[in-house]
């Protein structure tokens, strides 16, 4: 049998919420305004006698120039740093949150800290790329295969193998053998998005396709699935280090 693969597809966009925006009251505003900051944040004016619930609506209509625009300002944001690579200071992606790193010593030797992580280092003006990596995907290894296999045997699934790759913006494969494939970087993300991309490829067991067939079994088994492809489809630029 011949292995093909079929990776997490790109969503279709999903309406923007609440907490996605920021809402700016302006008194003199004549009408609803939508636009993407410097940081990536989409900021919402809503006029004297205007509603957030309108300002929602209105860029909900605009919403695939707006999230094109967040991807743009996100990648401006990281760019600089992906030349001098990652260093003491920066903040990156670690289980669904923003984590700083920095330097301490310990008799003299550099360490990495993140997270009430320590990684030791050979240099502490080194770029931390390499290290962190190094550790997550060994962390990535340890956990990731016996949560697929639990969440195999808990929807009657026959998972043969587990590998970890390293990949920028694949989240995970399944192959007809029996593979699932999965990106250690997925240890950046949340626990529910990670479980999530676990789902996915497990239900591809099922369904070999993107069809709307097999989206209803990925519902049915992952209800918050949109918001994990969303998370995953916007921080993207950021994981991909
Ligand atoms: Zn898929």
């Amino acid at each position: 049998m011949s292995d093909s693969e079929s990776s997490s597809a790109n969503f279709q966009s999903s309406p923007l919420r609440r907490a996605d925006v920021r809402f700016s009251k302006h008194p003199r505003a004549k009408r609803y305004l939508a636009k993407v900051d410097r940081e990536g944040n989409i900021v919402l004016t809503v006029p004297k006698r205007g509603t957030q619930r309108d300002a929602l609506a209105f860029a909900n209509d605009h919403r695939d120039w707006l999230f094109e625009e967040q991807q743009k300002a996100r990648a401006a944001l990281v760019d600089p740093k992906r030349l001098r690579g990652l260093q003491r200071g920066d903040r990156i992606w670690f289980r669904g949150e923003r984590v700083e790193l920095s330097i301490e010593k310990d008799w003299g030797r550099p360490l990495l800290c993140f997270a009430e992580r320590r990684v030791y280092i050979a240099d502490e003006d080194m770029d931390l790329r390499r290290p962190l990596k190094g550790f997550l995907k060994e962390m990535a290894k340890r956990e990731f295969p016996a949560l697929v296999q639990s969440y195999a045997s808990k929807f009657g699934l026959e998972v043969k193998k587990v590998v970890i790759r390293d990949q920028k913006t694949r989240w995970g494969s399944c192959s007809t053998s029996g593979t699932i494939s999965l990106n250690w970087r997925l240890i950046l993300a949340s626990e529910s998005t990670r479980d999530y991309v676990i789902i996915h490829e497990l239900m591809h067991m099922r369904r070999f396709d993107h069809s709307p067939e097999f989206w209803a079994l990925v519902e049915e088994a992952c209800p918050s699935y949109r918001e994990h492809e969303r998370w995953l489809k916007r921080h993207q630029e950021e994981l991909a280090w």
